[in-house]
């Protein structure tokens, strides 16, 4: 192996910020990645990676590359996402310091790390035990995106044994993270809406019944904050109502409420249990019978978490603190990310490491050139280490 400082001085900012201006340039809502994952695919040859594609979702394919070492050792897995929202940005500009357009931070910044770490390990002539196994995949950001793409690569075994998602915090290792997921729920009564003078019903049963939910939604929710103690390294399982529409007019009977939200919970919980959790929640409040509340759920990613001493999270701590000199404090991160995916399906550990995301999904996203640099040194040291065994 080639010594790892003559490697660290290899990154180069300006062919991350040439790979980076392609990808941003190559627009990817989500849905609608085929034209950036071929752009990818054809950056990942170039650098010295085996690549193809997987077309099992035509709109929204995955690239897959392998370079392999000189010597047998274990598969370490970079991926990301090609896609980003759905919003509109003004068109990507570039300058010498950074790079703006919508995905600039989230995360076509990481993918441009990976395509300058399978540079260097190439150009370096391969010598490095083991394999790298990069995979880029579309229909992650919800609510269009339902993480197909990287469930159809893992769900086919195309894993390695451990994985670095290129986006999220560069300041710490993420060990663990909440889940979450978006409720529906619609409360209907069975007579149909007439003029309030006209109803035999009592007209606050559907705004009593609401406000019994919401009432209870409220307690749960005061209750999963005040038994936040297993868990210190992430915020407490939480209830939220984002919003919530009853009725039409102002003297007809509302006949339905429609309520939507959020749900998060701690690893100690799974999407099953929480859903059943608020099956049991409604059936408490026995509703008349001529009331109905059917929710509807979207999972949008499991709650997970893997140990502090995982060689993966040591190889990135190590790494952090021999060039940051302090050390990299682990966590828990508070959004759902791809990790929760390898952890839940591919049943393999994986940590986040960004690339300056701070400004993913804001009005102007940008990424400067210095944070590229900076988080590729430590995520080229942490591959480096974990595939020395090391
Ligand atoms: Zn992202």
């Amino acid at each position: 192996m080639i010594d790892t400082d003559t490697l660290l001085k290899q990154i180069n900012a300006e062919r991350m910020a040439d790979c980076l201006w392609a990808l941003v340039r190559t627009p990817s809502p989500t849905g609608h990645e085929q034209e950036a994952a071929s752009v990818f695919a054809d950056l990942l040859a170039k650098a010295g990676a085996r690549v193809h594609m997987d077309h099992t979702l035509p709109a929204s394919p995955s690239v897959i590359g392998r370079l392999t070492g000189r010597r047998p050792g274990p598969v370490l897995q970079l991926a990301g996402h090609l896609d980003h929202i759905n919003i509109p940005h003004a068109p990507p500009q570039k300058d010498g310091t950074r790079i703006s357009g919508r995905g600039s931070a989230d995360m076509k910044n990481g993918l441009a790390g990976i395509l300058e770490i399978v540079r260097i390990l190439n150009e370096t002539g391969r010598r490095f035990p083991g394999e790298l196994l990069i995979t880029a995949y579309g229909l992650h950001e919800a609510p269009d995106g339902d993480s197909r793409g990287l469930q159809n690569l893992l769900q086919n075994g195309v894993k390695g044994q451990a994985a670095i998602v290129f986006e999220g915090p560069c300041d710490a290792a993420a060990i663990m993270a909440n889940g979450m997921a978006i409720w529906t729920l619609t409360v209907t009564c069975s007579e149909p809406p007439c003029h309030e003078l006209c109803t035999q019903t009592d007209p606050f049963e559907l705004p009593g019944i609401v406000a019994g939910i919401v009432g209870a939604l409220r307690q749960k929710n005061q209750q999963a904050k005040e038994q936040n103690k297993t868990y210190p390294l992430l915020p407490p399982a939480s209830f939220f109502i984002g919003q919530m529409h009853y009725g039409d007019f102002y003297n007809r009977l509302p006949g339905r409420c429609f309520m939507q939200g959020t749900r998060r919970w701690n690893p100690d919980q799974t999407f099953a249990m929480i859903q059943d959790e608020f099956r049991q929640l409604l059936n408490s409040l026995a509703l008349p019978e001529a009331v109905s509340a059917e929710c509807a759920w979207m999972l949008v990613g499991d709650s997970y978490a893997i140990g502090a001493e995982e060689q993966i999270v040591k190889c990135l701590q190590v790494s952090y603190e021999r060039l940051h000199k302090k050390p990299l404090p682990v966590r828990g991160h508070s959004s759902v990310t791809d990790t929760c995916r390898f952890v839940n399906y591919g049943q393999i550990p994986a940590v986040l490491w960004g690339f300056g995301t701070d400004t993913g999904h804001a009005d102007f996203e940008y990424v400067t050139l210095e944070q590229l640099v900076r988080s590729c040194r430590v995520a080229l040291l942490t591959v480096l280490n974990y595939l020395a065994g090391s």
